[in-house]
């Protein structure tokens, strides 16, 4: 199996995907988080159904927030029994390779493999260069598990914290959700925000998420005004440093899960990349450095 994966065509990863209980799961098994329940399908057979339209072989796992610090669905998933049931649905690769996220918890024993930082869960008036948060960050280095920052309210507003980290901790690695939330630059002030992303790139730690870009594109499918940032963040990173990802299942009513990554693909041809680095955003990024799969090298 492990022979096959290595030999097989480049994988493509999503690097940014949530599940969450159908609300039949949660009525037996998997509650949401009072006030949290979901407006629209995450549970995980759709996602599967999805990705098998879309072509995609692997994805990163986010904890939804609709299960707040319950991880019991997600970890569920990495349970070996769970695994196999997955791989036998269509996967080539194995689906053991799937990881996730976890807000909070700072063990790996289920299988969690990266943390995030969400700033809008720190205590009020307290920023994520507290005491805690820089614990945390250091273990996570220790840890080699890479912290992913969620500046949903716009990267200027938490950029002095993650100068301050990466500073302070240099051998933790960093991913940038949904290009830091940038938009396309309309104003001085945008440019100068802008700049400042692309800017962080003088930290080798730091990679982006070229993930849920309707999020940041002012146009509708398929977001070709990004076209212009996604030059510019590939040219400063370099795109060893840059990963895609979908944001499902918030993306399928926006443009559908396949398309989204259609819309990836043809921001890369745009920019003219070459078929490596267009692999490497596609997948060997992530599998790089949070699936530490050793066919990411060959
Ligand atoms: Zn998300």
């Amino acid at each position: 199996m492990a022979a096959a994966a290595a030999s097989g065509p480049p994988k493509i990863i999503d690097s940014h995907l949530h599940v969450w209980a159908s609300p039949q799961q949660a009525a037996e098994k998997y509650p949401y988080f009072p006030g949290q329940e979901p407006t629209l399908p995450g549970h995980v057979e759709f996602l599967l159904e999805c990705m098998g339209q879309a072509g995609v072989d692997g994805a990163l796992i986010v904890q939804p927030i609709n299960h707040k610090f319950d991880h019991s669905y997600v970890t569920r998933l990495l349970s070996p029994v769970m695994l196999e049931n997955l791989e036998c649905h269509f996967y080539h690769t194995p689906f053991g390779s799937v990881k996730s996220y976890s807000h909070s918890s700072m063990s790996f024993q289920d299988g969690y493999r990266a943390v995030r930082f969400n700033p809008y869960l720190w205590p009020s008036g307290q920023l994520m260069t507290n005491e805690v948060g820089k614990a945390m960050f250091a273990k996570a280095g220790e840890l080699g598990a890479p912290v992913g920052f969620m500046c949903m309210k716009g990267l200027d507003l938490h950029l002095s914290e993650i100068e301050e980290l990466c500073t302070e901790f240099p051998s933790t690695v960093v991913l940038l959700d949904h290009l830091g939330f940038c938009k396309p630059p309309k104003n001085q002030e945008e440019e100068q925000v802008f700049s400042k992303l692309l800017n962080l790139s003088r930290f080798p730690q730091v990679y982006v998420k070229l993930s849920a870009l309707f999020r940041v594109s002012r146009c509708q499918y398929p977001y070709e005004d990004l076209s212009d940032i996604v030059t510019k963040v590939v040219s400063s990173y370099g795109a060893n440093r840059i990963m895609w990802g979908s944001d499902f299942p918030y993306v399928v009513p926006e443009c559908g899960y396949k398309e989204a990554k259609e819309a990836v693909w043809q921001l890369l041809q745009q920019a003219q990349l070459s078929s490596s680095e267009t692999e490497w955003i596609m997948g060997r990024t992530v599998n790089q450095i949070i699936f530490n799969n050793p066919s990411s090298s060959s």
